[in-house]
C-alpha cells in the first residue's frame, strides 16, 4: 500500500516527509468525509484546484449535493454516499474527517448519533454521538491500515463554559457530560482521545484541529447556527432571534480563513500612483499583482486611486481561492496538535445583531427568546500556537466576512421562496 509519508523517496528526508505545494509535487489521493457540508465542499474545491483526486464520504444528513455537483464530471473527484458508522475500504494518502453533525438543532436531534460515531458498543442506538465516536474509529482503522495521515476536524466545544478566557490548547475544559450538548462535546472529546490512542498505539499519522464559530457561503440555511439565523432572519426581513440577554460572546471565523490561508511571511510595499501605496503580502499576491501590471501597464498608470484600491480588492478576494489552507497546512505540517483555528475578534450576540443589521437591513428589529441550557458564556480563541507553528492566522473580519455570505443566502432563500410559490 502506497504511503507517502513513509517513503524518503518521493518526499525526501525524515520518516514524515513534508508534501510541498509547489511544483514537482505528486498529486494525492484524499477522502473527505463530510465533504459535502459547509466547511469540508470548500475544502473539496481547494484540494481539487490544486490537482489532487478526492473521494467525499457523505450520507447527507446535513450536506447538500449542490455544495459538490460543480465537480460532478470530473475524473479526480468521487462522490460516495456512505455513513461514517459503517466500515468502508479504500486506498488513499490522507483522510479529512469533518462527518459529524455541527449545529446544536442538528446534533440535538440525534444526539445518540453524534457520539456513537465514537463507540462502536452504542451503534445500535443510532445517534450523534455515534457519527463522532464510531465514525472516528472507522476513519481511524482505515488510516491505521493503509498508513495514511489522519486530520481530526474537532472544535471549540472541548472547552465547555469555559472557565479559562481565551482558550489555549492546554485547557482541559468545563463540559456538562450529562447535558443536551455533550453528545457533540463529549463526541468530539472521546474522537480526539481516540486520535491520540491510536497516534500512541498504533503509530498512525494524526492532526488535530479545534475550530472555532465559523460561517460563510454553503451554511445550512436552518440549522439554527447565530450567524445563519441572523443573515436568514434579516434577509427575509423577519426579526433578529437573540437568545438570553445575548451578552455571551463568540468569535467568528470566516470559511476562507479556515480553508484557504494566505502566508503572510512576504510583504511588498508597492506604489501605483505618486500618492498611493499599497502593502502587499504573500507571494501569490504578488504574483497576481505582477501579471496584472504587466498585462495592463499602460492602464495601470491611468487609472483613479479609488478604481485602483477596488482592483486590489478583488485580487485579495481571488487571491483566497488560490493559496494555502490552515486545515492543509495542519495536515501537511510536522505538528499533531491539536491547534485552535479561530478568530480571536470576540462578539456579544448583540454585537453581532448589529453588525448583521448593519450589513444588510439596518431597520430589522431584536427578538430576546430563552436561551437554551449549557450555553457557553463566552469564547475567544488563543492562536498563538497556531501562529508560531504553522505559521497560520485568520484575515477577514467579521465586517468583512458577513457580506460575503450575503449574496449566497440571498440566491438559496429566493429559490427556496420560488420553490414553495411563494
Ligand atoms: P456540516 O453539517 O455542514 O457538515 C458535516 C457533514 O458531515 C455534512 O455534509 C453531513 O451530511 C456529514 N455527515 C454527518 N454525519 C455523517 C455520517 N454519520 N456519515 C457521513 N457523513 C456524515 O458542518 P460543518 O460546519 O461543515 O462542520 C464540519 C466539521 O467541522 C464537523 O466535524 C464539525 O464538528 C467541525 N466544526 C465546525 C465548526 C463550524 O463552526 N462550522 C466549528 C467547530 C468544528
Ligand atoms: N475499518 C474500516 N476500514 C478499514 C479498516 C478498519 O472501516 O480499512 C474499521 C473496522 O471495521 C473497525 C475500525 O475501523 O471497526 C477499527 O479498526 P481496527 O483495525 O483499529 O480495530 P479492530 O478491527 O481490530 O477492532
Ligand atoms: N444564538 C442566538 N440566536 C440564534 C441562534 C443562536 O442568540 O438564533 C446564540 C446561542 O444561544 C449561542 C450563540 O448564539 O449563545 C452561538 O450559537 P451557535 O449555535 O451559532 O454556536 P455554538 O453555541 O455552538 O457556539
Amino acid at each position: 500500500v502506497s504511503n507517502p509519508y513513509r517513503t524518503s523517496e518521493n518526499y525526501g528526508v525524515g520518516k514524515v516527509g513534508r508534501v510541498s505545494a509547489g511544483i514537482g509535487r505528486r498529486n494525492l489521493r484524499i477522502v473527505v468525509t463530510g465533504g459535502a457540508g459547509f466547511v469540508g465542499s470548500h475544502l473539496v474545491d481547494k484540494l481539487l484546484a490544486r490537482g489532487d483526486n478526492v473521494i467525499v464520504i457523505d450520507n447527507f444528513f446535513t450536506g447538500r449535493k449542490e455544495n459538490v455537483m460543480h465537480h460532478f464530471g470530473n475524473p479526480r473527484f468521487e462522490l460516495i454516499r456512505h455513513d461514517v458508522v459503517e466500515p468502508i475500504l479504500l486506498e488513499v494518502d490522507q483522510i479529512y474527517h469533518l462527518a459529524c453533525p455541527a449545529s446544536p438543532v442538528h446534533y440535538k436531534y440525534n444526539p445518540i448519533k453524534t457520539i456513537i460515531s465514537f463507540y462502536t458498543v452504542i451503534m445500535i442506538l443510532d445517534c450523534d454521538y455515534k457519527t463522532n465516536v464510531v465514525g472516528t474509529l472507522n476513519m481511524l482503522g482505515l488510516a491505521k491500515r493503509i498508513g495514511a495521515r489522519f486530520l481530526l476536524t474537532s472544535t471549540s466545544e472541548v472547552y465547555g463554559d469555559p472557565l479559562e478566557h481565551p482558550q489555549k490548547e492546554t485547557y482541559w475544559g468545563n463540559v456538562n457530560p450529562i447535558g443536551v450538548r455533550s453528545c457533540y462535546d463529549e463526541g468530539k472529546r472521546t474522537a480526539e482521545t481516540l486520535t491520540m490512542d491510536y497516534h500512541r498505539g498504533a503509530g498512525v499519522e494524526v492532526r488535530i484541529a479545534r475550530i472555532f464559530n465559523t460561517y460563510g457561503p454553503r451554511m445550512c440555511i436552518d440549522d439554527g447556527r447565530v450567524v445563519s439565523n441572523f443573515v436568514a432572519q434579516a434577509i427575509r426581513n423577519q426579526p433578529l432571534t437573540v437568545y438570553g440577554d445575548g451578552k455571551q460572546t463568540r468569535s467568528f471565523q470566516y470559511v476562507s480563513d479556515l480553508v484557504f490561508h494566505r502566508s503572510s511571511s512576504y510583504i511588498f510595499v508597492v506604489r501605483v500612483l505618486p500618492t498611493y501605496f499599497f502593502v502587499i503580502s504573500g507571494w501569490d499576491i504578488c504574483l497576481a499583482f505582477v501579471l496584472l501590471t504587466s498585462w495592463r501597464n499602460s492602464r495601470i498608470a491611468s487609472v483613479a486611486g479609488e478604481e485602483w484600491g477596488r482592483a486590489v480588492h478583488k485580487f485579495y478576494m481571488m487571491n483566497l481561492v488560490m493559496s494555502v489552507d490552515g486545515l492543509v497546512a495542519l495536515m501537511e505540517g510536522e505538528h499533531v496538535g491539536p491547534f485552535n483555528l479561530g478568530n480571536p475578534g470576540e462578539f456579544t450576540m448583540l454585537e453581532l445583531a448589529e453588525v448583521v443589521k448593519d450589513t444588510i437591513d439596518s431597520s430589522a428589529t431584536i427578538e430576546f427568546k430563552p436561551n437554551t441550557a449549557d450555553d457557553p458564556h463566552k469564547r475567544k480563541p488563543d492562536i498563538t500556537k497556531a501562529k508560531d507553528l504553522l505559521n497560520w492566522e485568520p484575515k477577514i473580519s467579521l465586517r468583512e466576512g458577513l457580506p460575503l455570505m450575503v449574496t449566497d443566502f440571498q440566491r438559496r432563500i429566493l429559490s427556496e421562496e420560488e420553490g414553495k410559490g411563494l
